[in-house]
C-alpha cells in the first residue's frame, strides 16, 4: 500500500539510509531528475547536490538535527548535467530510541508554479520580473549563511538599497519603463557580486546583496562597486535615466543575529543615507532607530501644523533687470515650528508628498498666495505675478482646477496674475495628458511655468506642445557660468530656445553680480537670487514694491 502511494503521488520523494546512500526514489523523482529506474539505487545521495548548494549543505541535510528541515531553494543535479531549483524538505526516520535511521527527502513540485499568464514556469523563491532571488529565498540564504558564519566565527554583511527617486522616474517614464529599469538594475547587480554573494530583489525599488566578509572594508567594497555599477547612464525608451542608489549597510553579528534583525537595519540606514540626499552608503547604528521614530514624528506634526495655522509663506522677488523693479514673486513655504523654529520645505516637502499631505498643503499656498497678492494690489503698490510651486500629487489631482478656480474667485485675484510651477518630472509620464491638463490651466489665464529646467527627462521634441508661458533656468546652470563653459554654453542654449519658443525665461539662483551680468548680456531680463533678495516675509517683501504716484 506503502508503495502504490509513492508511485501515485507527483511529489518527488528520495529515501536513503542514515549514510545518505539511496535506498528508494519513487517515479515522480526519477521523472524529475531523468535517471532511469533503478538507476539510483545505492548510489551516495549527496552527489545529487554537492557542488551546486552552499558548502556545508549536504552535511547538514544528513545530520541529526531533531525537527523536518524545509529549503526553499535547493540545487540539484539533473541526469543530462544541468542544475535544476526546486524546494526540498528533509525528515529523519528514527527508531525507538530517537536515533535516525534514515532520511526521507521529499522534493516539492510545487515549487515550479506555472505562471498561467505566460506560460512560462516561475521559480518559487525568484522575483518574477528581475529573476534575482526574492526576499523569502534571501532569507533563507542568509539564515543557511549566518549557521556557517556562526561555527568559522566569521562575519555577514547586508546591503540594503533603494533606489532613489525611482518614484519619480516611474512617474515620469511610465510603469512599464520602471519596470525596464528595475530588469537592468538587476543585471548590473547581477555582474558585480562575487559567487559567494547573494543579491535579491526585497519589493520595488528595494533590492539586498547579502556577503561574508572577514573586514568591515569588505563590505565597503561591494558598497562602492554597487554605487558605481549604476552610475553609467541606463537608456530607456529613448531617454537617458540616471539613477542612484541609497545603501543601509547591517553586519552579523554586531548589528543583529538573524536576518530579521539585520533587514530591519539595514533600512534604517538605508533611510538614514536618503534622507542625507541618497547616492550613497550608511552604516546602521543604534540612534538610527531613534531618527526613524522622529520621521513619524515629523509626520504626526505636519498634520498638526496645517490645523494649528504653522506654515508661512515667504516671497522671493523675480526682477526685471530692464527696469529694475520687481515684476513678480515665487512664494516658497516655510515651517514655523513653535518646538524647531523655522524648517525650510527641503525638510518636510519630501514626507508631505510621501504621506499625502502635499495635496493640503498646496491648498494652503495657492489660496495664501492668491489673498496676499490681491491684498498688495488693494493696497496700491503695482501688481505682480506671484508663482506657487505645484507638486506633483497636487497637479495630478483631479480637482486641481477647482482649487485654483476656488482660490482665484475667493480672493477676487485676477488670474492673469498667477502662474502656476511645475517641474518637467511632472509632465512625462502620460504626455497627451499632462497637456490637456496644463491648457485647461492656461484656459483659466493663468500663467505656467517649467521649474528647474534642464534638470529633468522631458525631450526637447514635446517642449514646443506645452502650452507653458515660462521657463526658469535652474540653478545649477546659473551657479556654475563663470568656472565652467559648458555650462554657460547650457544657460545661452536655454535663453535662446526661450526666445525661440516665444516663452518668457527666468533665470533662479543668481546669487553673484557676474551671474546677473552674463544672463542680462544673454538676453536673460527677470532674475530671481540671493543678488537680489532672499525670500522675505510678506512684510519685508512688501517694502521692495513699487507703488506708483
Ligand atoms: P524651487 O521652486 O526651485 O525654489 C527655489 C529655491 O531656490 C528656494 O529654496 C529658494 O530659496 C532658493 N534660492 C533662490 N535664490 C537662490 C540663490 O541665489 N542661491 C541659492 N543657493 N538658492 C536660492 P526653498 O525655499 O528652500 O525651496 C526649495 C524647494 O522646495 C523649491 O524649489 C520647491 O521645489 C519646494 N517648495 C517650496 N515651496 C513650496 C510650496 O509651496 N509647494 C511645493 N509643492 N513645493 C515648494
Ligand atoms: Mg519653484
Ligand atoms: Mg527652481
Amino acid at each position: 500500500m506503502f508503495a502504490a502511494v509513492l508511485d501515485a503521488t507527483s511529489d518527488a520523494v528520495l529515501l536513503t539510509d542514515r549514510a545518505g546512500n539511496i535506498r528508494e526514489v519513487n517515479p515522480a523523482f526519477n521523472k524529475l531528475t531523468g535517471f532511469a529506474p533503478g538507476a539510483l539505487i545505492g548510489k551516495d545521495a549527496r552527489e545529487l547536490f554537492r557542488d551546486l548548494n552552499d558548502a556545508n549543505f549536504c552535511d547538514e541535510l544528513w545530520s541529526d538535527a531533531p525537527a523536518p528541515r524545509h529549503y526553499v531553494s535547493v540545487r540539484s543535479k539533473h541526469a543530462d548535467g544541468r542544475a535544476q531549483v526546486h524546494g526540498l524538505s528533509m525528515t529523519p526516520i528514527r527508531d525507538g530510541s530517537g536515533t535516525p535511521t534514515d532520511f526521507l527527502a521529499v522534493i516539492l513540485s510545487d515549487s515550479f508554479q506555472a505562471d498561467a499568464a505566460s506560460g512560462e514556469t516561475r521559480r518559487v523563491g525568484y522575483d518574477s520580473l528581475t529573476g534575482l532571488p526574492d526576499r523569502a529565498l534571501l532569507a533563507d540564504r542568509v539564515g543557511q549563511t549566518i549557521l556557517n558564519a556562526k561555527r568559522a566565527n566569521k562575519s555577514i554583511a547586508l546591503l540594503v538599497m533603494g533606489l532613489d527617486r525611482f518614484a519619480v522616474i516611474n512617474d515620469a517614464l511610465g510603469y512599464a519603463a520602471g519596470d525596464q529599469l528595475l530588469k537592468e538594475v538587476a543585471e548590473r547587480l547581477g555582474k558585480v557580486i562575487r559567487s559567494s554573494d547573494t543579491a535579491a530583489r526585497l519589493d520595488g525599488d528595494k533590492f539586498a546583496v547579502m556577503t561574508p566578509i572577514s573586514a568591515i572594508d569588505d563590505s565597503v567594497i561591494v558598497a562602492e562597486k554597487v554605487l558605481a555599477a549604476v552610475r553609467k547612464p541606463f537608456h530607456i525608451k529613448n531617454e537617458e535615466v540616471f539613477v542612484t542608489f541609497s545603501i543601509g549597510i547591517a553586519i552579523y553579528p554586531t548589528d543583529g543575529e538573524d536576518f530579521n534583525d539585520l533587514l530591519k537595519d539595514g533600512l534604517s540606514a538605508m533611510q538614514h543615507a536618503k534622507s542625507g540626499g541618497g547616492a550613497e552608503y550608511r552604516f546602521f547604528a543604534s540612534d538610527m532607530n531613534t531618527k526613524a521614530r522622529n520621521r513619524l514624528d515629523l509626520e504626526k506634526r505636519l498634520r498638526a501644523a496645517l490645523m494649528n495655522e504653522e506654515f508661512v509663506l515667504f516671497y522671493q522677488p523675480k526682477m526685471d533687470v530692464l527696469t529694475n523693479r520687481v515684476k513678480g514673486a515665487e512664494a516658497l513655504i516655510r515651517w514655523r515650528d513653535p518646538k524647531h523654529g523655522m524648517i525650510g520645505p527641503g525638510e518636510f516637502i519630501p514626507i508631505a508628498e510621501e504621506c499625502g499631505l502635499i495635496v493640503d498643503i498646496g491648498t494652503w499656498c495657492l489660496r495664501e498666495a492668491c489673498r496676499q497678492t490681491k491684498a498688495w494690489q488693494d493696497a496700491g503698490y503695482a501688481p505682480i505675478r506671484m508663482s506657487v510651486n505645484v507638486s506633483a500629487h497636487q497637479f495630478k489631482a483631479k480637482d486641481l482646477l477647482d482649487k485654483v478656480k476656488n482660490a482665484l474667485t475667493d480672493s477676487g485675484l485676477d488670474p492673469k496674475w498667477l502662474e502656476l510651477e511645475i517641474t518637467e518630472s511632472m509632465l512625462m509620464n502620460d504626455v497627451e495628458a499632462a497637456i490637456a491638463r496644463m491648457q485647461s490651466v492656461r484656459d483659466l489665464g493663468c500663467g505656467l511655468s517649467i521649474d528647474d529646467f534642464g534638470t529633468g527627462y522631458s525631450s526637447l521634441s514635446y517642449l514646443s506642445r506645452f502650452p507653458i508661458t515660462t521657463l526658469k533656468i535652474d540653478r545649477a546652470f546659473v551657479k556654475d557660468v563663470q568656472e565652467n563653459q559648458n555650462t554657460k554654453e547650457i544657460a545661452r542654449a536655454i535663453i535662446g530656445l526661450s526666445r525661440g519658443l516665444n516663452l518668457e525665461v527666468v533665470a533662479e539662483g543668481a546669487e553673484l553680480l557676474e551671474h546677473v551680468q552674463f544672463l542680462k548680456d544673454n538676453g536673460c531680463d527677470i532674475i530671481q537670487g540671493f543678488f537680489f533678495s532672499k525670500p522675505l516675509e510678506a512684510k519685508a517683501f512688501e517694502a521692495k514694491l513699487y507703488r506708483p504716484a
